[in-house]
């Protein structure tokens, strides 16, 4: 079992926010301009600095390994995802759908008598784990929008 990563992702390569997500990794979105407090979230939070700015390279806290930052090199977000997984040697065995794509919730299980009314008819025929986020509420479950992101993922984790 390797230890569950966090991130920060910089507005410079905010593809990659998504992409973890699906992972199963919390991962917050730094859209500011004020690196210092990037920095002190990712201090304080333990999470790992994703960006293409060579200035937060430089950083002391960086430098000395007391924060862990990765720059990004590719522009494609396939290249950077691919650099992320490698550089940090992330599980092959990903989770997807245990955070929420757009509040980095935790998603909580669901019955399929709970989401009755929740998702469409055609959905609640053909599928039965469901999952749902405490905070937006919006219900996840495996369909063809699902199959398609786990394609992709594994193209990323492909060398
Ligand atoms: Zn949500």
């Amino acid at each position: 079992m390797i230890s569950k990563l966090k991130f920060i992702v910089d507005n410079n390569v905010g593809k990659l926010v998504k992409w973890l997500r699906v992972m199963g990794y919390d991962t917050l979105f730094f859209d500011g301009s004020d690196d210092s407090r990037m920095i002190a979230t990712a201090l304080a939070e333990d999470r790992v600095i994703l960006t293409r700015d060579t200035q937060i390279m430089r950083r002391r806290v960086v430098t000395n390994g007391q924060l862990k930052a990765i720059l990004i090199k590719g522009d494609e977000p396939e290249q950077q995802m691919h650099q992320v997984i490698d550089a940090l040697n992330l599980d092959y065995q990903f989770s997807p759908f245990a955070i929420c794509l757009e509040c980095n919730q935790p998603l909580l299980e669901r019955s399929k008598q709970q989401v009755k009314d929740l998702v469409p008819p055609y959905v609640f025929q053909t599928q039965n784990q469901y999952m749902e986020c405490p905070a937006c509420h919006r219900i996840y479950w495996r369909g063809t929008h699902w199959q398609a992101m786990t394609r992709q993922l594994k193209k990323f984790t492909k060398v």
